[in-house]
């Protein structure tokens, strides 16, 4: 098990240890205290470049920061989506960002505040019904029946 990492003060490759351990990170100027998995070489104990804790460790930064400040979530994002029962191509183009954008936010980057806006949208019934007769042209028909299933299932609860 565990992915082979190379070491530059050993000059070879290890497979690294985990260390948990308190990181404090700056978001949009606001310091953000994280619990952080950091990956450290068995033999000389040097922190080691780890891409995907590294990136988990900064969106659980992202997380607190949208937590504190009330901003949609990955997982509130995606459920949103899920509501309407919408691809990712489709909830783009309803709410006006581009695809990658959008991926990237369900993955966890941190939205930027007029972002947060068009996605807010579609949390709103009315809003979403608004942006979604805007785009019905987009949508064929099985799609627009799904989204008002979305929109029915919403007022009910
Ligand atoms: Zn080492």
């Amino acid at each position: 098990m565990g992915t082979r990492v190379f070491c530059p003060e050993c000059d070879a490759e290890c497979v690294p240890r985990s260390t948990i351990r308190r990181e404090t990170l700056m978001v949009r100027g606001e310091p953000q205290a994280v619990t952080a998995d950091v990956a450290v070489c068995p033999a000389c104990g040097e922190d080691l470049v780890d891409a995907a804790r590294d990136d988990h460790t900064l969106v659980s930064a992202y997380n607190a920061y949208r937590q504190r400040h009330g901003l949609l979530q990955p997982r509130d994002i995606r459920r949103l989506r899920e509501r309407y029962h919408l691809s990712q191509r489709l909830m783009a183009q309803i709410v006006g960002l581009d695809l990658v954008t959008l991926q990237r936010y369900e993955a966890g980057a941190l939205q930027t505040d007029a972002h947060e806006a068009l996605l807010r949208r579609l949390g709103d019934p009315q809003s979403a019904y608004d942006l979604a007769t805007h785009h019905r042209n987009h949508l064929s028909l099985r799609q627009w029946a799904l989204f008002e299933e979305g929109l029915q299932g919403d007022r009910m609860g």
